[in-house]
């Protein structure tokens, strides 16, 4: 097993690490910037160390502080979280060739998953079923390009190979835009990612958003846990999400997890991953692998029993799976809201002191979060400020139980989204299940 790990984020995913390396008996380091020295996870940890000023460019994303402190602090691995550095290739060839262990794949798949039109390939080589699209890169030829867009039909989505967050996409409804828009998106990747090139997509205009979270050795082992809905977004951002995704086709289900695992032994994965798919009239269509863990893990932890975050700690020890693909078994539902402080009308970040908090709690109830009275949320970084987990025998009990522990929680001195989630629960058409991924931003329209 690992003797000590340093976790390289902060909020909420830092707690969780460091709550498994404790269960695990791994000792932690914490880095953080010196806007959040009073994070909980800081206090925590065996070691804490201070990596730079508030801007995350000087601090969790500077990458020659972060080895210098798993350097001075003798740690032997760094769990990168998610967002920040979790899915830079050049971060975890640093760390390896530095002689540390980064806890994730490694950074040959990571630059593989990273580049959209080389990931696309190597999931259809495995059998997962992608997007009808341009099958790599637009090409030069104008003639060429109308062709298959006529070939995929319009609705058409060109979409930067680099791109990511929602950045970098456009989509075509006629011939006569298509050059125009292959051309403006090419630029712009090119600006924004350092790479213009662009590949082309059929627009799917009913989507839903359904991902599968798998877990690999590097060993030659690897299962799913099931899948996760997380249509309900704004901004592409997920708002709320559950797992299992509900009213899924059983066989498309069976085959797509199937080519998931297969992928995952293909490409020899390591860790935690997910794979994204938009899913459409009882089809999945692969858009995007993430190579780490996700916000949203937990919902598949409640419905598996399996952790994650340990099974990441203990693949990176060397050591094989605790699971074999039988042993997991999808029982109940859960549901995860994200807590924002931010306005629930405006969406503006509300950073600030925390005045009285209150947690909500009983049975099937998780509350992921660092925040606690007094505490002041900085307006540095990302405004999620906790994760309210609701599990249950059904759906329906699930979602009775999240609107039960929304009431329950209080958080006041700050503005958050907790308003809007109560909403959210009780919408008729998300209780039925399988809103797609227009729903949200429709009924936030509506409201205006
Ligand atoms: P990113 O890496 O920027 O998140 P994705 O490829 O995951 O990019 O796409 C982000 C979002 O854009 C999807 O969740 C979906 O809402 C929309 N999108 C992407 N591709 C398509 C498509 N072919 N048809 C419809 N919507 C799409």
């Amino acid at each position: 097993m690992l003797n000590k790990v340093l976790i390289a984020n902060r909020g909420e995913i830092a707690l969780r690490i460091l709550r498994a390396c404790k269960e695990l008996g791994i000792k932690t380091v914490a880095v953080h910037s010196t806007a959040d020295r009073d994070l909980k996870h800081v206090k925590l940890a065996d070691e804490a160390v201070c990596i730079g000023p508030a801007s995350s460019t000087e601090s969790y994303l500077n990458i020659p502080a972060i080895i210098a402190a798993a350097e001075v602090t003798d740690a032997d691995a760094i769990h990168p979280g998610y967002g920040f550095l979790a899915e830079r290739a050049d971060f975890a060839e640093q760390i390896e060739k530095s002689g540390f262990k980064f806890i994730g794949p490694t950074a040959d798949v990571i630059r593989l998953m990273g580049d959209k039109v080389s990931a696309i390939e190597a999931m259809k080589k495995a059998g997962v079923p992608t997007v009808p699209g341009s099958d790599g890169a637009v090409p030069t030829d104008p003639v060429r390009c109308k062709e298959i867009a006529l070939r995929i039909g319009y609705p058409v989505i060109i979409k930067a190979a680099a791109g990511g967050g929602g950045r970098g996409m456009r989509v075509v409804h006629k011939e006569d835009d298509l050059l125009g828009s292959i051309q403006v998106t090419q630029s712009e990747a090119a600006a924004a990612f350092g790479d213009g090139t662009v590949y082309m997509e059929k627009f799917l205009t009913n989507p839903r958003h359904v991902e599968i979270q798998v877990i690999a050795d590097g060993q030659g082992n690897a299962i799913h846990l099931g899948d996760r809905d997380c249509s309900l977004q704004r901004r592409h951002q997920k708002v709320l999400e559950e797992a299992p995704a509900p009213h899924i086709d059983e066989a498309a289900r069976a085959k797509t997890q199937a080519a998931c695992i297969k992928a995952c032994i293909d490409i020899n994965y390591r860790g935690a991953g997910t794979f994204e798919f938009l899913y459409e009239d009882g089809h999945f269509y692969f858009i995007e692998m993430n190579t780490r863990v996700q916000v949203e893990h937990p919902v598949s932890e409640m419905v598996t029993g399996v952790d994650i975050i340990k099974e990441q700690l203990i693949i990176a020890s060397g050591m094989k799976l605790s699971y074999k693909q039988e042993d997991i078994v999808i029982r109940g539902h859960a549901f995860e809201c994200r807590i924002n402080a931010e306005d629930p009308k405006t969406f503006m970040p509300s950073p600030g002191r925390i005045t009285q908090f209150h947690s909500p709690g009983g049975l099937g109830v998780r509350w992921d979060s660092h925040i606690y009275a007094g505490y002041s949320v900085p307006p540095f970084y990302d405004s999620m400020i906790g994760k309210l987990i609701t599990f249950a025998p059904t759906r329906s009990e699930a979602l009775l139980r999240m609107g039960s522990a929304l009431d329950e929680l209080v958080v006041a001195g700050i503005k958050t989204n907790t308003d809007l989630q109560k909403k959210l629960v009780v919408d008729a058409a998300f209780a039925k299940g399988g809103v797609n991924i227009h729903y949200l931003e429709k009924k936030l329209a509506e409201e205006q």
